[in-house]
């Protein structure tokens, strides 16, 4: 099923995971998909390395057992690394197994790696796409701004590009202050971007993720969230229990201020996306209602 036949229906609720390291077996992944089966999210997307290191096969496989699992599949594909015929191959790989949404993406540029320089944006791979065959195509998007822009209308200019080339809708990085959100879909719409936008969700619940919020995310982090983490840092359940509560009250929000979806940023993470699931299911679907 094309993603944005589900926009129409309801308010979308998905998921994202990630393919293990290459050292670790693809059957810990299928494990988790697994245990998401029968939490019936509208679709899982699966996330696609920008770094050349050739995980097509990989994020593929993946994909396809999220659809022997009776789950819509979505594919990530960065751009940035790769070659027109690099990504035709890819696309065949994508078609045999009979994948038809695709998130487009340009990838992080790499120090180490020499962008191939056939795609410079998201935009170009869309258009490439869109050439390609009919697919549901989404798009990235940015609350508080890609760090590659200098100002958030600039970025939203270069978004309204995205879009007008065929993204059909728009998934968000992660954010932990709603009203960041709220702030962005008013620029966004006021500039003629209609496409549906799924909210990014990320739960963080663990002490890695933290730091790794601090440093590098970029997101701007609320006093609660702060006093949150600070308060539970050292005290792995109560974070985890404390990291689940807040991303629910963020879902609760945006569900009641009729956001088109939400996409969970699972972490591979089955216990913490059950727990997520459960407590929101009902409101979402009320909204649908
Ligand atoms: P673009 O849309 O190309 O934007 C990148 C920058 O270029 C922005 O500053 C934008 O304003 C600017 N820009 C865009 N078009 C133009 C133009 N025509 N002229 C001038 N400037 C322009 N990365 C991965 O490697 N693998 C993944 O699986 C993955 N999944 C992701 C999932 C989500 C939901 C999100 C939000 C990000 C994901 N990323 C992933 C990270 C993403 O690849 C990076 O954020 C990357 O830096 C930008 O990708 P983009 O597709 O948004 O790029």
């Amino acid at each position: 099923m094309k993603v944005r036949e589900i926009f129409e229906k309801k308010t979308v609720f998905s998921f994202e995971v990630f393919p293990p390291k290459k050292t670790s077996s693809i059957d810990v992944i299928y494990q988790t998909l697994d245990e998401l089966h029968d939490l019936h999210p509208d679709f899982i997307s699966v996330t696609f390395s920008a770094g050349g290191s050739g995980n097509a096969q990989f994020a593929c496989d993946i994909a396809s057992r999220i659809k022997e699992n009776g789950i819509t599949p979505m594919i990530h594909l960065p751009c940035i690394n790769y070659t027109k015929d690099e990504i035709s191959a890819t696309l065949a790989e994508i078609n045999k197994r009979g994948i038809e949404n695709i998130l487009a993406l340009r990838g992080d540029i790499n120090s180490d790696i020499p962008p191939k320089r056939e795609f410079a944006h998201a935009s170009d791979l869309i258009t490439f796409l869109r050439q390609q065959g009919e697919y549901d195509i989404a798009g990235a998007c940015y609350p508080e701004c890609h760090p590659d822009s200098d100002t958030l209308d600039e970025d939203i200019d270069n978004l309204k590009r995205k879009v007008d080339a065929g993204a059909d809708h728009l998934i968000t990085q992660l954010f932990f202050d709603n009203d960041s959100y709220y702030d962005f879909l008013d620029k966004v719409r006021a500039k003629g971007i209609n496409v549906p936008i799924e909210a990014g969700i990320m739960p963080v619940v663990n002490k890695n993720q933290i730091e790794r919020m601090v440093t590098t995310c970029g997101a701007s982090l609320p006093r609660k969230f702060v006093k949150i983490m600070q308060r539970y840092e050292h005290q792995p359940e109560a974070l985890r229990d404390a990291g689940i509560a807040y991303a629910i009250n963020q879902i609760v929000d945006l569900a009641a201020s009729g956001v088109d979806g939400i996409h969970l940023y699972t972490m591979n993470n089955a216990y913490v996306a059950r727990k997520i699931s459960e407590a929101v299911t009902g409101i979402i679907n009320y909204d649908r209602a």
